[in-house]
Formats: structure tokens, sequence, C-alpha cells
């Protein structure tokens, strides 16, 4: 007889003492060290070098060079353990499960073969720009799958362009599809996610996830973000049709303690919520050093809101995450501030 510590095991965590068999110990322990594995799933990290090949033109925020500054950062030693994924590119009938045929057919149109189309005050298109936001969007579905199927813990998708603004019917503020829209989705359309939380600490409001959910009582979007900044959207009154969108507006200037405290109004509605997936849209454009943004925040206000919101997954979905970049457009800045978010992440 043996006496084992089955107390990591679901229906043994009171703690009980067992008295066992050498066989019902050995068995005891082959599910232990299956327990442990599960819970090295790891961070997955997903990219594609045509998020290069999005030319916007120079002087404009969304340059290549912060994906470029990005890989510099998470190709450092520390970050050796993160398992590593090409974004496949979305399909159009992914796409079009959020966004209207129109708008689809309106970028293949605008399209350049070379050189930039100008489509709207910040809104330019290279050669490369659709191929990009196909696989960006195709990522975060990748990313999706990988964590709802278990094969992840949690993920974060580098790619350009971002997805928070984009509505259904309309590419904007360098966003042409809505990447965590598509990706909540497929969670629940192909992975039986029930509910999905977004949380967006981008210094913009994702205008394009507000009126895509407004009506889904199964999604809750939270954002915090600059008031008055681009789009405009984001009153702490607009709150979905079934309370289901969380406005916290900050002011330009506002550091971080202002942006915890908004985070610490947020988390507990995530927390009852109880989503099955926590999908964050990781702008890091309220950094102190950002040209858009009016917030001064810094890389461990972000390292730290990470943690909050992984003890939050951790309590109620299986620690499952997936985190897209949206904003941040100092590229050094960037690259230091997704570090430490992934770095928060992967426990590197
Ligand atoms: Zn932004």
């Amino acid at each position: 007889m043996m006496s084992l510590n089955l107390s990591s095991l679901p229906g043994f965590r009171d703690g009980r003492s067992l008295t066992l068999t050498r066989r019902e110990c050995l068995l005891g322990a082959a599910l232990l060290t299956l327990e442990a594995r599960a819970g090295e799933k790891g961070t997955l990290l997903v990219t594609h070098p045509c998020g290069l090949a999005h030319e916007v033109g120079a002087g404009r925020p969304d340059q290549p060079r912060r994906l470029a500054a990005i890989a510099d950062s998470l190709a450092a030693p520390r970050f050796s353990a993160l398992r590593r994924a090409e974004a496949p590119a979305a399909t159009r009938e992914t796409i079009l499960r959020v966004h209207a045929p129109a708008l689809l057919e309106r970028l293949e149109r605008a399209a350049p073969q070379s050189g930039l189309a100008t489509l709207g005050p910040d809104m330019v298109m290279s050669s490369g720009t659709l191929e990009a936001a196909l696989h960006a969007a195709g990522g975060a579905v990748f990313a999706m799958g990988e964590v709802m199927r278990g094969a992840a813990q949690n993920a974060f998708v580098a790619m350009r362009p971002p997805g928070h603004h984009a509505t259904r019917d309309a590419a904007m503020g360098f966003c042409f599809f809505d990447n965590a829209a598509i990706a909540a989705r497929e969670a629940m359309r192909a992975h039986g996610a029930e509910r999905v939380a977004i949380v967006d600490f981008d210094v913009h409001h994702g205008n394009g996830l507000q009126e895509i959910f407004w009506d889904e009582p199964n999604v809750l979007y939270c954002s915090s973000h600059q008031m008055p900044l681009y789009p405009g959207s984001g009153a702490r009154s607009e709150r979905g049709a079934h309370d289901n969108i969380v406005n916290a507006p900050l002011a330009k200037g506002d550091g971080g303690a202002r942006f915890a405290e908004a985070w610490a109004e947020i988390l507990p509605v995530v927390d009852a919520f109880a989503p099955d997936v926590l999908l964050i849209c990781a702008g890091f454009d309220g950094h102190l050093h950002d040209p858009l943004g009016g917030l001064r925040l810094q890389r461990q206000d972000f390292a730290e809101l990470t943690l909050r919101l992984m003890e939050v997954a951790a309590r109620r979905c299986g620690g499952r995450i997936v985190s897209l970049l949206e904003g941040g457009y100092r590229p050094e800045d960037l690259a230091a501030c997704v570090a430490v978010h992934v770095g928060a992440l992967s426990g590197a």
C-alpha cells in the first residue's frame, strides 16, 4: 500500500488522502502527469510575413516596421518556448459571417496592382494590403481554434492591419476586417463557445466591435479608451441592447492609476459574464510616447492588466485567451509593450 496526494485532480480537490494499491498509485501518477501536461500547453504566437507587405506610404502611422520591431523583440531567447505558427488566410465565407459582401467587393476592386490607392482619410491600400488583411483575420481565427481545442493555453496574433474600427459595412481607422469579431464568431460557430468576452485596451474605442455585437447577448464587449478621440464613440451611456457593452472612457493625460481603476470596474463584469474564452484587443497606443494617444501608460501598466485578465480567464474559462494586436505606433515602444504582454501570457 502507498499513499498519494491527488488533490490537483478533479473530484479530489478537498484534499482527501487515499490509501491505494501500487497499481492504483501508478494510475494516479499517470493522471497527474496528464494534468501537468495540460497545464503546459503554452503560448502560441501567430504571425505571417505578408503583414509587412501592407504598405501605407511615408508619414502614416500603421507602418510595416511595427511588425518588424515586434518580431525582433519576440526573437529574444526568453521567448524560445513560444510555439510559433504562420497565420493562414481567412476564407471569404469566414469574413462574410461578420462583414457585408459589398465591403469585400469594394476592397477587391480598390486593391491596386502597384503603388498606393487611397480609400479615405486614413485608409490606404497597396498591392499587399488585401492579402495582409485576410491573413490578419485568418490568424485570429486560427489562434481561436488552437486555444479552443486545447492545443494552446493562450495565443497572441502579431499581424496588421488592425481590426477593431472595421464595421460590418466599412473599413476605417486603418482597419479593413474586424479580426476580433471574426474570431469571436468562429469561437461560437465552430468551437462550441456559448459566450465570448472581448476586452479592448487600445487608446481608441472599438466602434466596429460595439456596432457588430450591439444586439448580441452572448458577446460582451468592454473597452477603456481616451475620450474625446477618434472615432468619437464609446461613451459610458452606450451599453448595448442587452447591457453587453461596457465603456470606460479615460481623459487625455490619465495615467496608469486611472487606467487600472477603469479595469477594476470592468473586470468584475467580465467575471460575472463567465465567458468560454477571452479575446483581447491589445492596442498599445495608450503608451506615454505614442504619437496618436494621450494616455500616459507605461509598459508595466499593460503587464499588470494582462495578469489581471489572466486571473479572470483562469477562474472562468480555463485560462483560454486569444490576444490580437491592434494599435501602437512608435515601433520601439510597441515592441517593448508586446514583449511584456506576451511575457505575461507565456510566463517568460
Ligand atoms: Zn488605436
